[in-house]
């Protein structure tokens, strides 16, 4: 077993039952995701479009990238044909524009929308209050070609992890709201996407259901 390899393992042994592990790939090259491929990982996550691409094709057919990263508009169409899902949609600009895209792509994507619950505010996405407001206005249905199936969300970057668990149950609790009052308890709106190498067991005790590492697997980016 190669250290990559290892690394899976001792997570995956760890991780609950239903919780499913994203291995962030960003930044390495594409021989370490083949390592974990051939472990047994299928879901790796990418945060740049032009590394995605060059990725997707490089990988057996039955990867499945997510995106992860801030997604310019100018670079939807690309990452389109290369995703199982973007997780990182953080306007309704951008939700419009992926249905377009993967409707012209003849296809449908996966998108979760991303939370903005941590305190800095260099971090994106949606603040609770403009979720609600736009799922209450509507915005937030009637795409044919994106699936709405759940809620992203980073916690602040700091040692304290009470305000981390705490900024993890802001985004569970906009998870459960929208559940139940948006999406009926439907059945594809199912994944709440949180924790990551440093505060990844946190996330899980607090209603992950989707964990993003890529440190804990790969080693430091360069
Ligand atoms: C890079 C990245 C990760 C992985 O971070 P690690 O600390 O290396 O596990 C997870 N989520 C997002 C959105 C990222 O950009």
């Amino acid at each position: 077993m190669t250290q990559i390899q290892k690394n899976l393992a001792a997570i995956k042994a760890q991780l609950p039952d239903g919780v499913e592990l994203v291995a962030v790939s960003k930044f390495h090259p594409v021989e370490a995701l083949q390592q974990a491929y051939d472990a047994g990982q299928r879901v790796f996550g990418e945060s740049r479009a032009q590394e995605l691409v060059v990725k997707f094709r490089q990988m057996p057919a039955d990867t499945c990238f997510h995106f992860v990263g801030h997604l310019q508009r100018n670079k939807v169409r690309a990452v389109v044909p290369c995703v199982g899902m973007i997780e990182s949609v953080d306007s309704v600009a951008l939700l419009r524009l992926i249905d377009q895209e993967a409707a012209r792509a003849g296809r449908s994507v996966d998108v979760l929308l991303e939370v903005h619950v941590a305190t800095e505010a260099a971090k994106t996405g949606f603040s609770v209050d403009e979720l609600m407001r736009n799922a209450a206005a509507g915005e937030l249905s009637g795409f044919d070609n994106v699936r709405i199936c759940g809620l992203m969300a980073m916690a602040s970057f700091t040692d304290n992890m009470d305000q981390v668990a705490q900024e993890f149950d802001k985004a569970h609790e906009a998870f459960l709201r929208l559940k139940k009052g948006i999406f009926h308890d439907h059945p594809e709106f199912c994944s709440l996407s949180m924790g990551m190498t440093d505060d990844w067991p946190v996330a899980v005790k607090h209603g992950s259901t989707m964990v993003r590492i890529g440190t804990a697997i790969f080693g430091m980016r360069q």
